[in-house]
């Protein structure tokens, strides 16, 4: 299957969810002679498990290799996993919800995610499937919409359609006219450079108001900011002291915009009522007369602004201020134009291409905040899973909790966050296998300690190519230990330099493997 089948794949299982465990991988059980050698066994069996990538050996009933750990002393920091954030198609959806939810936030119109069918519609596959009939203007027939409303798994009646169209009017395509004409607006705002003059009368100004405010930033700083990184200003008139108390206001929002963009969790997703207003996108025409609110954010009696797009000074009852950068904008030159003067804060096009196309933040796990023994990460690994099924946890079947992972991980709603005890190093807590070094060893543990499938030895054993490197590499030369829960995942990937791996699990409950 190409890239773009799995993905329609994909928006097609979003709808409804459903799951088809993958084939079994083989199964080998070695005879005790045949376990003697590791390598040779793996040689051997290494034609039918290329096949599928994975397998798993059985060892000979007798082979029980003691749990070589001292559970008292054992202590780690688990990682944090967000279960939904570890598939891709979900989180491009969740990328993807984001840039829209700040597109309109930061217009001052806050974005409610519509519900549909006892769901939150899903506008990451609403955007795929309408580009897939080439985009929203040639969505012009109920057939399409029923095509649409087919693909997301949705009842193909009027009301669903309506629905469909009139959302992704209303949500979707401000965005997307945005995103095309952005590159003009952005041209034409940046022709007007600011005037060397004005910038020193600023600078000036800047350092006497600095005495007065309170705050962790220099006024000075914000006014390099303003002249040097956004040189399309165009107001004429040297700014006042209101401005730059103003500017404080934007750098503080900045801020906010910042947490909200660290916010992975998407905590401001809102899942209830109506969207935001249309903007000069609905059925009537567009009349600028309608509109008679005056902006919030007041001007300066005294100043001359003009509007950044079409330079004129026309019309200040409908000249918005960004909030971000101060510059001025009339609410008729805008692409698409607003039709009315937003209640919150407001973003010039500059400013909101800016947030939006920040770079998503680097994946990666938090580390969380407490320390478990074994013996208590067993407690609220246990707990978790008996409050989460409502039953006790060893009573839940394997392939039930199997279901409900790939359920969890492939909804942009769901919260669910598990912790997992990933790549400890067993230089530091020990690999579970007993070694030379292990204390209190009894008699019959010494095969164990010598046993090539023991992972402290499987790595250097003769005609292991690893056996030449001169150094502990953990995770290669020197394993590595996991200690995991209901829900926590390692994501599939190559091993370093494309070499095997091979895991053994000491005790606990089932683990699933996928290859
Ligand atoms: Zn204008
Ligand atoms: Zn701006």
């Amino acid at each position: 299957m190409d890239s773009k089948n799995i993905q329609k794949n994909a928006m097609h299982k979003s709808a409804e969810f459903t799951f088809t465990p993958p084939p079994e991988a083989p199964v080998f059980e070695p005879t005790p002679e045949e376990f003697a050698d590791p390598l040779a066994y793996i040689a051997k069996i290494r034609p039918v498990a290329e096949l599928t990538g994975i397998c798993k050996i059985k060892p000979p009933s007798r082979w029980q290799p003691p749990f070589s750990l001292d559970v008292d002393k054992l202590k780690f920091v688990p990682r944090i996993q967000k279960v939904n954030e570890l598939e891709a198609i979900t989180r491009l959806k969740l990328l993807f919800l984001e840039k829209i939810l700040k597109f309109w936030e930061l217009q001052g119109s806050p974005l409610k995610i519509p519900m549909i069918e006892n769901k939150t519609l899903d506008l990451y596959c609403l955007k795929f499937w309408v580009d897939e009939e080439g985009g929203f203007e040639n969505c012009n027939s109920p057939k399409k919409w029923r095509k649409i409303a087919n693909a997301m798994g949705y009842s193909q009646n009027a009301s669903t359609m309506n629905f469909l169209r009139n959302n992704y009017e209303k949500i979707l395509l401000p965005y997307e006219i945005f995103e095309q004409s952005k590159a003009d607006i952005l041209k034409t705002v940046k022709k007007t450079e600011p005037k060397s003059e004005i910038k020193s009368e600023i600078k000036t100004e800047s350092k006497e108001e600095s005495d007065g405010q309170i705050t962790m930033i220099s006024i000075d700083s914000i006014s390099k900011v303003e002249f040097e990184e956004k040189p399309h200003t165009s107001i004429k008139k040297a700014k006042t002291g209101s401005d730059l108390k103003l500017d404080l206001d934007a750098v503080k929002n900045n801020m906010d915009v910042e947490q909200l963009r660290r916010n992975r969790e998407l905590r401001r997703l809102a899942c209830y009522g109506p969207g935001p207003k249309m903007p000069g996108l609905n059925d009537e025409e567009f009349d600028i007369t309608k509109s008679r609110k005056r902006p919030r954010y007041d001007l300066d009696p005294l100043a001359i602004y003009t509007c950044a797009i079409c330079q004129k000074d026309n019309r200040d009852d409908l000249l918005l201020i960004c909030n971000g950068c101060s510059d001025t904008y009339h609410t008729f030159c805008l692409k698409p134009p607003l039709n009315a003067i937003p209640d919150g804060e407001w973003r010039c096009p500059c400013c909101i291409a800016e947030e939006v196309h920040k770079p998503a933040e680097a994946f990666g796990f938090a580390q969380a905040e407490r320390e478990y023994t074994l013996q208590q990460f067993g407690e609220m690994a246990d707990k978790f899973k008996s409050d989460y099924f409502g039953m006790s946890g060893h009573q839940v079947l394997t392939s039930v909790a199997e279901k409900e992972f790939w359920r969890i991980i492939s909804s942009v709603e769901e919260d669910v966050t598990v912790e997992y005890g990933a790549d400890l190093h067993s230089m530091d807590h020990g690999s579970g296998f007993p070694t030379k070094s292990s204390l209190n060893l009894y008699p019959g543990d010494q095969e164990y300690v010598d046993s090539g499938w023991n992972l402290n030895n499987l790595p250097v054993l003769e005609g292991s190519v690893l056996r030449f490197i001169n150094a502990d590499i953990s995770g290669m030369t020197v394993p590595w230990m996991y200690v995991g829960m209901c829900f926590s995942a390692f994501c599939w990937h190559n091993e370093d330099h494309w070499s095997y791996s091979i895991n053994y699990l000491h005790w606990g409950e089932a683990k699933t493997w996928y290859g």
